[in-house]
């Protein structure tokens, strides 16, 4: 059986190890930080962990639900109800229930009905694949109406995708919003967390996977790929050089890209149309809660950040000593000054602004800021884009590839990761049939 070189040690590269290894594979995995876990990494706060970026999940993540259970970790799960607000026309607005929507000012009646039409008909009905060629923006304000894509879905976009937001096909917003309505229950949101963080998850992981006898190889960035006769025979990394097996590639396509440039340009300027975009996430660390809320959207121009998620309104401040801790989140692309900015730049720009919406909010009740960022946040998901996706088995002999590009028309998840890992490791001959799967769009195109 050839061996597995996994380059990328997020939880994409972490779960095809994971496969290939309880399936007999001698599995390396080679990666660029010293710490695993890529995007879900953590940091202490609180006597306790917590991501770097916002993270939860849904009730319908069966892979993800799946691969807690390998890890017997099913019982640190904590769902709760959640609630989602959007401020807008300065004010702050409860979004969660028919009640919510009735009360929310900045639409009008018609204007309610037409946004619940147009969302029950994208979650529920619409087929992603006839609405590539849409832009969703388009979309809203034609069938939605513009208070309605003004208020709700123009600033969604925004803060999710910056200044890509008017390319978002409509295909993306059907994948978003049936991820969203299969977790809820009787109106109420429900999403789920670890207790201790994601932390608990990638450590159970890493632990499982020496037990198997996976090689776990960190500090080590992939400098260079040996290609000979179009095909990969080995990397070079700064901790040596792997040969013979089969590489499975789950690193960002824009890194893949600058390795294939010398050998495979043809290949790489195909890859490099994929682009991605940036995240930043400026943690307030609090002595008091700003809301009841655990997801505001900013739906007000003039935002440095166009979310306020805050975690301890899903996890009880107690597991942080008290400490009450919010996200102030922005996307960004690298042509947005923000790009330039440093971390000490970001926090004074969106905390300035805090007070703003909520105004009882005092600055001596900071305890600290932390601000984590990352270039590779996402894909820009614009029209046409499965066209872009890669395949998973590429023209070079032996080099694979299963990133974030492959987790379309869905939202990007840690869910959508495992499935995107078990269908490359499908492609590689590996079996991969016993991992449930959701109703998730991810993980069908490019296999
Ligand atoms: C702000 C934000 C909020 C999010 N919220 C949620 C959420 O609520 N729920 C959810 O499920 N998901 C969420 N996600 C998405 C989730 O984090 C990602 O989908 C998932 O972590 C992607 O994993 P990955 O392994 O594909 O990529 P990554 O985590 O990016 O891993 C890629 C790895 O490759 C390594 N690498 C790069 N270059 C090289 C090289 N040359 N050599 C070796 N290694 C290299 C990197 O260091 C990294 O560790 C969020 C993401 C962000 C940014």
């Amino acid at each position: 059986m050839r061996s597995i070189i996994i380059v990328g040690g997020g939880i994409t590269g972490l779960s095809a190890a994971y496969i290939a290894a309880k399936s007999g594979r001698k599995v390396r995995v080679i990666e660029a930080k010293e710490q695993f876990g890529g995007l879900l990494n953590t940091f202490p706060i609180g006597g306790n962990r917590l991501e770097f970026f916002y993270h939860h999940f849904f009730t319908h993540d069966v892979e993800l639900l799946w691969l807690l259970r390998e890890l017997k970790l099913e019982d640190q799960i904590i769902w709760d109800n959640t609630q989602m607000g959007i401020y807008r026309n300065k004010k702050i607005y409860s979004f969660n229930s028919p009640t919510d929507l009735l009360k929310f000012k900045p639409i009008s009646f018609f204007g309610k009905i037409r946004f619940g039409l147009t969302s029950f008909f994208l979650g529920k009905f619409a087929d992603w694949q006839i609405k590539e060629g849409i832009s969703a923006l388009d979309w809203f304000y034609k069938y939605a109406g513009k208070s309605v894509t003004d208020s709700i879905w123009k600033p969604l976009l925004d803060i999710k995708f910056g200044p890509y937001a008017n390319e978002v096909p409509l295909s993306w917003m059907i994948g978003r919003l049936r991820q969203r309505m299969n977790s809820r229950k009787k109106g109420a949101e429900q999403l789920g967390y670890l207790d201790g963080s994601l932390q608990i998850l990638l450590d159970a992981l890493l632990k499982e996977l020496k037990d198997l006898g996976v090689e776990l190889i960190s500090g080590a960035p992939v400098l260079e790929l040996i290609i000979e006769n179009q095909t990969l025979n080995g990397i070079i990394t700064e901790k040596g050089i792997f040969k013979n097996g089969d590489f499975l590639f789950t690193i960002p396509t824009v890194f893949l890209t600058k390795l294939l440039e010398k050998e495979a340009p043809k290949y790489a300027q195909k890859l490099n149309q994929i682009e991605y975009f940036g995240a930043v996430c400026t943690i307030l660390e609090m002595k008091k809660p700003l809301s009841d809320f655990y997801w505001l959207n900013i739906a007000d121009s003039g935002f440095p950040f166009g979310g306020v998620i805050e975690h301890t309104n899903l996890i009880n401040a107690k597991n942080y000593n008290h400490s009450h801790i919010a996200y102030l989140s922005r996307y960004f692309a690298s042509t947005e000054p923000i790009y330039e900015m440093t971390n000490e730049e970001i926090s004074e720009l969106m905390v300035e602004k805090i007070k703003i919406i909520f105004p009882d909010f005092d600055f001596h009740d900071l305890i600290k800021i932390h601000v984590f960022r990352t270039n590779t946040a996402a894909t820009v998901c614009d029209k046409f884009f499965s066209k872009k996706i890669p395949k998973c088995m590429s023209p070079i002999r032996n080099l694979f590839l299963s990133n974030m590009a492959h987790v379309y028309p869905d939202e990007r998840s840690a869910n959508n990761s495992i499935r995107i890992a078990a269908e490359a490791c499908k492609v590689m001959g590996i079996s991969a049939e016993i991992i449930p799967q959701n109703a998730s769009l991810s993980g069908k195109i490019g296999f």
